[in-house]
């Protein structure tokens, strides 16, 4: 299990300043979850504006 971002995101960033593993990171037009780092917690999901982390 873990989060995947989807392509609402509008890559502010606040999801990767939130993320106590550094599992996130800017990617090409978005921001991406790495999901062997990833421990499921949600911190992401609840900053982000656009609900774009979804969890699997
Ligand atoms: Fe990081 Fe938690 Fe989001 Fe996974 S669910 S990417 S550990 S903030
Ligand atoms: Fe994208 Fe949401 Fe993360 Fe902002 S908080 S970079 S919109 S996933």
């Amino acid at each position: 299990m873990a989060y995947i971002i989807s392509e609402e995101c509008i890559s502010c960033g606040a999801c990767a300043a939130e993320c106590p593993v550094s599992a996130i990171t800017e990617g090409d037009g978005k921001y991406v979850i790495d999901e062997n780092v990833c421990v499921d917690c949600g911190a992401c999901a609840s900053v982000c504006p656009v609900d774009a982390p979804k969890q699997e």
